[in-house]
């Protein structure tokens, strides 16, 4: 049964809601709109890291080849870490298999991902403002800000922490300060010393006191899309964040007050940054973040088949200390729209019921997971008690469970066993071991 039939709208086309209009078109789910808030579609901000558990399944889209055109290819290897005034190398997380992680800038994922969509389904300039249930023709009412309104029966929520979708749940909830401010922007690798331009050919994290810098080695030479994506987390106070936005420039001078004093591949990054940034700018973000949503959708008691879920940021948002949040988004909407596509029954709450149950686990633990992750990368304790308390077995152990997590499988097997007697028949990449399980 399903609700293939049902129509359904997609607010925000973030990394989150274009991949899961991929999924949609990946289960076959056809009666689909997403709308935008932006004039266009579009992604600032520097690379983003995709690890293997969500590449799974873009590469179950088909869409390998077209991430790996402007992304890296084959990193040596997760992650290495460096003394933030030595510049001594302390220790490394390895890849747990192929798909390996991609770093890519977030517009060309966003291009990729937009590729098998077609235009027809997609507006841009359509800022959701309220939501209102008409119980006479028993559908939803979106209401835009540019005057114009469209309905549907299913709403999905993929517009960010700042969801609109989410306020119309009812949660009141604020997002909260993490302490941290991020500095972003790109390092051309001609603009560093061959040394540093190998070292950056890694992702490299320079572990400093309250404080990192985290490197990634952004697209590839035959895309000519190469250079190394710098990411500063520095703890500062709120109080001194004036921007009306969450999302500003501020001057690399900032950046550099605190680390002025690190090692000399840090200092390679300032002046990289200065040249790269003629205008002395780079971007600045106040880091929030979400305590674990409790209920993430809302269904119609006059309609079985009505109802509103949230996805990505708008309910599962992360410190980006795992690199998990856009991550946990592709999954998230390709479990949904599997179970949309495949509910052995019209009743939507269960549906929807069944879909959290089988994500919360995950996207919860990620995001306690990345708070601690954050604090050993941002050491919170005294430098002469590093060696004792960071064990490298035990950070490559926290990327384990999060990298060779299998959703297909996930999904089959619990899927299994919550309602007995059902049948989803999954489709994974060929490399899935849940490949075409009909459970
Ligand atoms: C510093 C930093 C580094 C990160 N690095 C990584 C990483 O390496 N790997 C990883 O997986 N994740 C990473 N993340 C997290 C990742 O960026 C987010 O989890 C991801 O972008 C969330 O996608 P989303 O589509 O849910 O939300 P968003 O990206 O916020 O997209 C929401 C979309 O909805 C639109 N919208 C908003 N309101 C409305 C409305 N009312 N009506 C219509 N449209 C609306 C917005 O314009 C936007 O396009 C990082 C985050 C940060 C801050």
């Amino acid at each position: 049964m399903g609700f293939a039939d049902k129509k359904i709208a997609v607010i925000g086309g973030g990394l989150g809601g274009m991949a899961f209009m991929n999924s949609a078109r990946h289960a076959g789910l056809k009666n689909i709109h997403l709308y935008e808030a932006a004039p266009e579609f579009t992604e600032v901000g520097a690379g983003v890291n995709i690890t293997r558990n969500a590449n799974r399944v873009l590469d179950a889209f088909g869409l390998k080849d077209d991430v790996l055109l402007k992304s890296s290819r084959d990193p040596p290897s997760y992650m290495e870490y460096y003394h933030y005034r030595t510049g001594d190398f302390l220790g490394q997380i390895d890849e747990f298999g192929d798909p390996k992680s991609r770093q890519i800038h977030r517009a060309h994922l966003l291009e990729a991902l937009r590729k098998n969509v077609s235009n027809e389904l997609l507006s841009t300039g359509k800022r959701l403002t309220t939501i209102t249930w008409d119980d006479g023709k028993k559908e939803y009412v979106l209401s835009f800000q540019d005057g114009t309104s469209a309905t549907a029966d299913i709403i999905i929520g993929c517009d960010g922490i700042k969801s609109a979708v989410r306020k119309h749940l009812g949660h009141e909830d604020h997002p909260i300060y993490s302490g941290q401010m991020v500095y972003r922007g790109y390092v051309a690798y001609e603009d560093l010393s061959p040394e540093t331009a190998a070292l950056l050919r890694k992702t490299a994290n320079f572990r400093g006191p309250k404080k990192h810098v985290l490197t990634l080695p952004i697209g590839n030479d035959e895309s000519n899309t190469s250079r190394v994506g710098i990411i500063g987390f520095m703890t500062e106070p709120l109080e001194g964040w004036t921007s009306e936005s969450w999302l500003d420039k501020a001057p690399i001078d900032d950046f550099f007050e605190h680390v002025k004093d690190w090692t000399g591949a840090v200092q390679e990054i300032i002046a990289g940054l200065r040249k790269g940034h003629p205008d002395g700018r780079i971007l600045k973000q106040t880091l929030y973040v979400r305590e674990p949503t409790e209920k993430w959708f809302a269904t119609e008691s006059s309609s079985a088949s009505s109802g509103i879920i949230l996805i990505g940021d708008s309910v599962h948002s992360t410190l980006p200390h795992q690199g998990q949040g856009a991550c946990m988004a592709i999954e998230s909407g390709f479990a949904l729209a599997q179970v949309l596509q495949q509910w052995k029954t019209s009743n939507l709450d269960d549906a929807l019921q069944f879909f959290q149950d089988l994500r919360k686990p995950r996207t919860d633990r990620i995001t306690k997971t990345s708070a601690e992750t954050g604090k050993m990368a941002s050491c919170e304790i005294p430098e002469e008690k590093w060696p004792e308390v960071f064990n490298y077995s035990v950070m490559r152990e926290r990327m384990r469970w999060v990298m060779e997590y299998d959703l297909f499988q996930d999904l089959a097997t619990k899927h299994d066993a919550l309602y007995e007697n059902t049948n989803i028949s999954l489709k994974g990449p060929a490399d899935s071991t849940a490949q075409e399980v009909a459970v």
